[in-house]
């Protein structure tokens, strides 16, 4: 068996900064954190912090008054920001930069008085999160049959925005539709989708007509991840989404002789190891890393984790 082990994968920049600021807030302040939602939608990354005692919820009224809250990588609306305000909670905001724009934009054009159409999945986190930021000005959509149901008029100021983690393919659909019925629809200053996603996608559309199956390292609620696996389903493939190796069924390597693995932006490198171990002991693997793109983007830990640190020295 031959595995093509595709490059970029696996932790983006913003899902590397959450965490390491997630790390960083236990040497200094202790377990006693609590993280609104997921700090990134992955189950191994999720279950680790919870074992050292990190607190994840869904509701505000989960965390007591004074305590150290943080925000996860995917962004909270204005709502929750006022909440954690009038609980008296200590927030360090580790929404990945490139959410944070999107939900700059929104605010921009709502406030320039556009109808806003966000190209994105119903309920999860980061749409939330970004409609919460105007909520009377965004419409969401999902599909290019939603597109046909809206009601604006070819008059009315209109303008797309996208959330980070969708498929590239998908989300062009989208907006090849909106663009048909509204020719003057103004696009955003600079792709949503972001680069992380993107290349992760590219890498499964290089590499996937070399390989029999397609095995996506990453959690069933991880948007990009899905979208990895949905690539190569669509191109014919066998392909599995699975949070680590003992997921791996013997049955799916019968006849298989190329391997194709990448991971989602929120799961971490030692996923992709154990199950590259589990097929060279298995399979006699033998494995060829290719790079499609070359990745160097970091962002810098929030500013209130450097304010805290501060007020303790
Ligand atoms: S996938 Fe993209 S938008 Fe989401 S955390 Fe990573 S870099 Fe940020």
């Amino acid at each position: 068996m031959k595995v093509l082990l595709a490059n970029p994968r696996g932790f983006c920049a913003g899902v590397n900064m959450a965490i390491e600021c997630l790390e960083e807030c236990i040497r200094e302040f202790g377990t006693n954190i609590f993280v609104y939602h997921e700090i990134v939608h992955n189950r191994y990354v999720v279950e680790k912090f919870s074992s050292q005692g990190v607190k994840f919820v869904n509701h505000l009224s989960e965390v007591p008054a004074g305590s150290i809250l943080l925000y996860s990588a995917h962004g909270v609306s204005p709502e929750i920001r006022a909440e954690a305000r009038q609980r008296d909670l200590r927030t360090i905001d580790a929404t990945c930069p490139l959410v944070t724009k999107v939900h700059l934009e929104a605010i921009k054009y709502a406030k320039a008085n556009y109808n806003i159409i966000l190209i994105g999945h119903d309920g999860h986190d980061e749409v939330i999160g970004t409609m919460g930021e105007a909520p009377e000005s965004i419409t969401l959509v999902e599909t290019p049959d939603d597109v046909d149901q809206l009601s604006f008029s070819q008059d009315d100021s209109l303008v797309y925005l996208t959330q980070t983690t969708l498929s590239v393919e998908e989300a062009n659909l989208v907006i090849e539709r909106l663009k048909q019925r509204y020719p003057n629809i103004e696009s955003p200053p600079k792709e949503d989708i972001c680069y992380a996603t993107t290349n992760r996608q590219h890498a499964v559309k290089q590499l996937i007509q070399q390989a029999d199956l397609l095995l996506v390292l990453g959690s069933q609620n991880s948007s990009n991840s899905k979208r990895l696996m949905e690539i190569g389903l669509a191109e014919g493939k066998q392909a599995y989404l699975i949070d680590g190796k003992d997921e791996l069924q013997p049955e799916w390597f019968e006849t298989v002789e190329t391997v194709m693995i990448t991971a989602g932006a929120s799961a971490p490198e030692v996923v992709v190891q154990d199950c590259l171990n589990h097929l060279k002991e298995e399979y006699g693997a033998t494995i060829e890393e290719i790079t499609t793109r070359e990745e160097n983007v970091t962002f810098p830990l929030p500013k209130e984790l450097r304010q805290l640190q501060s007020l303790r020295e």
